[in-house]
């Protein structure tokens, strides 16, 4: 039956280099700082560098509040970033009833906890009914989330109910896999664990639809 299923299924899996060349164009287009939030964050961080002991006048590190304070920004700039407006321009009326997989995306975050990166991949799927969306949208609502102070439980969830709410598709999945630096560099300082996260809407909380699903994302199909 779940082979059935399976040969009936036409999927998209859009490779990690096709993935991986729309987020390295979208990481270049973010130039604009915000002026009076970057100097404050740069009396900030000057700050934070001379309490934990550095010589902030040494030739390495005179910069370094500045170049923090604009990755600071970049990497919340999701905070400023409407995903349902990203999803909503490239809607397509199509009468197109099959799961679309979109697996490997890269993702980093910052955890919330600890303001460390936690980093990894997502694994989207979405069953549509009567529209779908351009696939490059799907990564940036990844990135609009990622890009914010973050928990990988409400990143997931977040993802979820965007794509929910403003696709309105039959059903719709989420595997987020990621590796938490503040438990590898600190903590607990498990180097090799792995958190796995996923949430399920519509029609793959039907058992045989969610294994068809997570059958998929863990085969090499390339
Ligand atoms: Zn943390």
């Amino acid at each position: 039956m779940g082979y059935i299923v399976f040969i009936r299924t036409y999927v998209f899996i859009f490779e990690f280099n096709i993935i991986k060349q729309i987020l390295m164009a979208s990481y270049r287009y973010f130039e604009e700082y915000d002026q009076p939030v970057t100097d404050t964050l740069i009396e900030n961080y000057s700050k934070i560098l001379h309490t934990v002991g550095e010589d902030i006048s040494r030739d390495g590190i005179v910069k370094t509040p500045e170049r923090a304070a604009k990755a600071m920004q970049f990497l919340t700039s999701g905070n400023c970033q409407d995903p349902a407006e990203i999803l909503k321009s490239a809607m397509f009326a199509e009468a197109y009833h099959d799961m679309v997989i979109i697996k490997d995306i890269e993702l980093y975050s910052l955890c919330e906890h600890h303001i460390l990166p936690f980093f990894g991949k997502a694994h989207i799927a979405y069953i549509p009914d009567g529209h779908i969306v351009g696939l490059s949208k799907i990564p940036r609502v990844v990135d609009i989330f990622a890009r914010r102070l973050q928990v990988q439980e409400r990143l997931t969830h977040d993802i979820l109910e965007c794509i929910n709410d403003t696709l309105k598709p039959k059903g719709v999945a989420v595997v987020i896999e990621a590796s938490h630096m503040c438990m590898m560099m600190r903590g607990v300082q498990k180097q090799n664990s792995v958190t796995t996260t996923s949430g399920f809407r519509g029609q793959f909380e039907a058992i045989e639809t969610r294994n068809e699903f997570l059958k998929l994302i863990s085969s090499d199909l390339g």
